[in-house]
């Protein structure tokens, strides 16, 4: 139990890889908050079946992280329950698919508030009090698309270039004091972000869902697998271990291959 005693927020984690990577930290003892959207009954049920399933304390608290004062109001929240953030995961993202010309310039800027400002101010907020108790892991949920380029990305790209300098910036600032700052860098996972992705390539080309999921996976991930939410819990768990003390800084991929090509 790596874990037990430590309290850990994970932004948007009611669906997806966030959900994965708080099911997993819940399984190595952390007391949690969750966050994101969804039907009030059905997350009720998620976060009550996390807290029985691994015997942790779980809350929910519904920040929308485009807003800075929900972000600050979230971390009170956890500070407030828990009485300290151990853990900061920044993982809420949401991706909008056009040409430059054409992306819609009120998109542009959900995709960096949501994407890149959220990480800023999730920092801003939680970092004092790890510093106070010499402890303290933040993980950002970046992308491959934090080290190449995809067309029709914009935003999501600049969003993500932008989360691993920022993880630099805080490593460097925060180098020493117990704290690390590390970015983890998925490939293809299917969730519901790449879902609508798949959706829109099987009408676009006319075929199968089933049969664009494989190109879509194919085109860009040499191993034609998708990455788990659960195996990306198990590298956020990992980060948070004392093996990983003097790992800060680091852009980490788990992607099939992609950014090897
Ligand atoms: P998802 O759509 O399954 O989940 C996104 C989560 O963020 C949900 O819980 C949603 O409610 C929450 N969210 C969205 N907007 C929010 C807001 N304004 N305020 C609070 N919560 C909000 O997406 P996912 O695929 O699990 O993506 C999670 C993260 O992983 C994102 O940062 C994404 O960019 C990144 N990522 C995803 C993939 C992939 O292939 N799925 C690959 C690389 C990186």
């Amino acid at each position: 139990m790596l874990l037990k005693g430590k309290a850990a927020i994970v932004t948007g984690s009611t669906s997806g890889i966030g959900l994965g990577i708080a099911r997993a930290l819940a399984g190595a003892g952390a007391d949690l908050v969750l966050n994101g959207f969804g039907e009030r009954d059905a997350i009720e049920d998620l976060r009550r079946s996390i807290a029985s399933e691994f015997g942790v304390r779980a809350t929910h608290h519904g920040a929308d992280l485009s807003k800075p004062d929900e972000i600050a109001a979230l971390v009170a929240h956890a500070e407030a329950e828990f009485g300290r953030v151990d853990v900061l995961v920044n993982n809420a993202g949401i991706q909008h698919v056009a040409p430059v010309e054409e992306f819609p310039v009120e998109r542009w800027d959900a995709v960096i508030a949501i994407n890149l400002s959220a990480v800023f101010h999730g920092i801003h907020h939680a970092l004092p009090g790890m510093r106070q108790r010499g402890w303290g892991r933040i993980v950002n949920i970046a992308s491959v698309h934090g080290m190449v380029g995809s067309v029709n990305k914009t935003a999501y790209v600049a969003a993500k270039h932008g989360v691993v300098g920022l993880t630099k910036v805080v490593a460097l600032e925060t180098a020493g004091s117990g704290v690390t700052c590390n970015a983890i860098c998925p490939g293809w996972v299917l969730t519901p972000l790449v879902q609508k992705q798949i959706d829109a390539l099987a009408l676009s080309k006319g075929i199968s869902v089933e049969e664009a999921g494989r190109l879509l996976v194919g085109e860009k991930q040499p191993s034609k697998s998708f990455v788990t939410p659960a195996q990306l819990g198990e590298l956020a768990v990992f980060l948070c271990s004392g093996a990983a003390d003097q790992m800060t800084g680091s852009a980490v991929t788990m992607d099939g291959g992609w950014t090897s090509q």
